[in-house]
């Protein structure tokens, strides 16, 4: 079954989110609660910060249930 995962893209990264992997430990909405906010039903507003503030906070997550990658210029 293929893994569920959620994707967020602010234009320079795309944020990935694992649901089942996240253990709602709230580490990333103490840490940048402008970005991640579980109280909305699209919780993670991924242009409320900047990319190197988003890109910290994911590395703090404990489960790697947020991850991210570069997304390709556009030519
Ligand atoms: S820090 Fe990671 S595990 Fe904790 S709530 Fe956020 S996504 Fe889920």
């Amino acid at each position: 079954m293929a893994e569920n995962v959620k994707e967020y893209s602010n234009g320079e990264i795309t944020i990935v989110w694992k649901p089942d992997t996240c253990i709602h430990s709230a580490l990333c909405f103490k840490g940048l609660p402008q970005v991640f906010d579980p109280r909305e039903r699209l919780w993670i507003r991924e242009h409320n910060a900047n990319t190197q503030s988003i890109i910290h906070q994911i590395n703090q997550c404990p489960r790697k249930a947020l991850s991210f990658y570069y997304n390709e210029k556009e030519k």
